[in-house]
């Protein structure tokens, strides 16, 4: 018979029960619930895995509810390894989530990674995004999540390209592909004005993070193996990919592959090219610094000291270091928890006027363009840095 006493309990991960991860916790910093807590979430995730606690819908909803922001990993003194711990336990008792969930789940895969299906909503979002209906939307709350639709825009048709060892391949990524073309658009034209020439590399639908971080572990090693083979197959002189999320997760499992994020590529290009010619651009900018920030390897700083050398620009960052609550579909199963943790960003930003956020995720993006709509502050936009340097570099 199994001994399950507290110690054998929490013995497989180390946690010592400290607690300094709970104030780094967002989950935990809006419910003030142990449960919510990374604490929490590791003793529930041994419970379950003793077999001490049934895989309820109301154990499973906290292991659901956690950003994966890993801001408790950071912090941990045990180095709990709360990737795998989350990811495992997810994937481990998918079968026992509510229908509602698994259905969710399923769909949100299918649309992001079936490109017939994607060119299908694409069409529909396009007669959405008329000028005319936009009118009715804005006029009636229902439809504000429509809004959503505004960052998308079709990808240009040019391709420069000479020969693939001379090309870099550019990889959307699921979401991106869908909601943000127009970086894909501005990753070719940025780099064009560098005399190097990219372009956009087709048949790769996700880098599998979508599925491995929502339960669905072989169906994201799957996709990472094909994105990995494609990329290989390619031989570009490197592939850059633009979703931090996605740069995280490739950095992770890459095998061969010469990926680096494309923030980072297109920085160090900016870099080195130290007469870098920028508009005057008169906006209040507030860049947002993503959780993947670290494991895509994008150097924060950097991007700072770019942006410092626009004329005119003032730039915030935002107060508070925690996630921005969109991480790994909370944005879907978890809506309010995302509204809730984003509240104070949106406070400074309703109190500094800022016109712009500059953010490399499409998660937070979207997560940002949620919460702007439903404070009615439409005016401020969400851009990708990629985006916006092209916009502004001469
Ligand atoms: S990964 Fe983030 S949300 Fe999840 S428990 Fe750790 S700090 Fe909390
Ligand atoms: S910081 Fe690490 S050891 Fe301390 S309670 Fe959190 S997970 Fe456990």
């Amino acid at each position: 018979m199994k001994n399950h006493t507290s110690y054998r309990m929490l013995d497989p991960d180390n946690c010592a029960m400290c607690g300094m991860c709970l104030n780094h916790c967002p989950t935990y910093k809006i419910n003030n619930n142990e449960s919510e807590s990374p604490r929490g979430r590791i003793s529930i995730i041994h419970g379950l895995n003793d077999s001490m606690l049934e895989p309820s819908t109301s154990a499973l909803k906290h292991i659901n509810s956690c950003t994966l922001c890993l801001a408790c990993e950071t912090v941990c003194p045990a180095k709990v390894d709360f990737y795998n711990l989350i990811t495992k336990a997810r994937d481990k008792y998918f079968k026992n989530q509510k229908n509602i969930f698994k259905i969710k789940t399923i769909l949100i895969s299918f649309f992001l990674t079936n490109s017939l299906v994607k060119k299908t909503i694409n069409s529909i979002i396009q007669i959405l995004n008329n000028k005319i209906l936009r009118i009715f939307y804005l006029r009636n709350s229902i439809f504000k999540l429509i809004n959503y639709t505004k960052i998308q825009t079709r990808f240009d048709e040019e391709i420069y390209f000479l020969s693939k060892e001379k090309n870099i391949g550019i990889f959307t990524g699921c979401a991106s592909n869908m909601f943000q073309k127009d970086v894909a658009n501005s990753c070719i034209k940025l780099l064009k004005k560098n005399n190097i020439n990219s372009e956009i590399i087709k048949n790769v639908e996700c880098c599998g993070s979508l599925d491995y971080n929502s339960g669905r572990i072989n169906k994201g090693i799957k996709y990472n193996k094909i994105a990995n083979n494609e990329f290989n197959k390619k031989k570009y002189k490197k592939v850059i990919g633009y979703a931090s999320g996605c740069s995280s997760f490739i950095n992770k499992n890459k095998t061969k592959t010469n990926y680096q994020d494309a923030t980072s590529y297109i920085l160090d290009i900016l870099e080195k090219n130290n007469k870098n010619n920028f508009k005057v651009t008169k906006k209040n900018i507030c860049i947002h610094k993503p959780c993947t920030t670290k494991s895509a390897e994008i150097d924060f700083s950097k991007l700072m000291k770019i942006l410092q050398t626009i004329p005119s620009l003032k730039i915030f960052t935002f107060e508070d270091n925690y996630c921005c609550g969109a991480g790994s579909q909370n944005l879907i199963h978890n809506n309010q928890n995302s509204i809730n943790i984003i509240k104070p960003k949106i406070e400074f930003i309703k109190s500094n006027n800022i016109d712009l956020i500059l953010t490399y995720n499409i998660g937070c993006s979207l997560n940002f363009i949620n919460s702007i709509n439903i404070n009615n502050i439409d005016q401020v936009e969400v851009t990708h840095p990629i985006t916006f340097l092209n916009n502004i570099l001469l």
